[in-house]
């Protein structure tokens, strides 16, 4: 019925890209807060100014990471060097955590401005999850998803929420690394081998794979099926309600 191995007793869901189409508000507002800082940069160095890709730079260096994780990424990428700075730096201060500060805001005011939008496949898909009486969890880097899930209308659907702030409090690390996942499973009371993972960032399939679940769904929204199946998702699909067998 929902397209998953037999023993599997809870999902895992990530949120921006999978329930939510909020991948695009993430995008843009990281491409705001990086083209306004590397201009400066290329006016200060020479070094020829090269906007952030939406698409390319989005998928490969931040999404799915943690906030500050892919701040850094990036701009190693491109061989600036920020220093870590402090949490309470202004939002555009030229250091990590500034200029990660400044994407948080810019987030803040593109869901107030354009709201949330869900996936309708997805919204199905949770719903005969939970009709199954399977266990759901929200696994979320986005210090904005209790937020989100409420604009979306889903926040009644999922148990568990282990999210960019639970990961803070807790010391979580970012995926890649399972932690966020092996969290998720634990507060449904469930093994990895018990739990299937649904995600459509690179970082987040291999966060999957790295936690041993039982199976990694990789959802396709950029046209990036055959990297989600190397980084390590046993399945791919564009839309949840593919699982659904009549
Ligand atoms: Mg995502």
């Amino acid at each position: 019925m929902l397209g998953l191995p037999d023993g599997v007793r809870g999902c895992l869901f990530d949120m921006d890209g999978v329930l939510t189409r909020t991948a695009r508000i993430h995008a843009a507002a990281w491409r705001t807060a990086f083209d306004d800082f590397l201009r400066e940069h290329a006016e200060r160095t020479g070094v020829p100014f090269v906007p952030f890709d939406e698409v390319t730079d989005y998928e490969r260096y931040v999404d799915g990471k943690k906030r500050l994780d892919g701040t850094r990424t990036f701009l190693a990428a491109r061989g600036a060097d920020l220093p870590e700075g402090s949490p309470d730096d202004p939002p555009g201060t030229p250091t990590l955590y500034g200029l990660s500060n400044r994407k948080n805001d810019l987030v803040s005011a593109y869901l107030d401005e354009r709201g949330v939008e869900v996936f309708e496949g997805s919204a199905r898909y949770v719903r005969a999850v939970r009709d199954a009486g399977l266990h759901r969890a929200v696994v979320s880097s986005s210090a904005n998803t209790e937020r989100v899930l409420a604009a979306a209308g889903l926040a009644d659907l999922f148990e568990a929420r282990i999210d960019g702030v639970v990961a803070q409090e807790r010391g979580l690390a970012g995926k890649p690394d399972p932690d966020m996942y092996l969290a998720g499973a634990e507060a449904l009371g469930l093994k990895p081998a018990e739990a299937a993972v649904f995600e459509d960032a690179l970082a987040g399939v291999a966060a999957g794979r790295a936690g041993d679940f039982a199976f990694v769904v990789g959802v396709d929204r950029l046209g990036q099926a055959d990297a989600l199946r190397e980084h390590g998702a046993d399945i791919v699909i564009t839309d949840l309600a593919q699982l659904l067998r009549p």
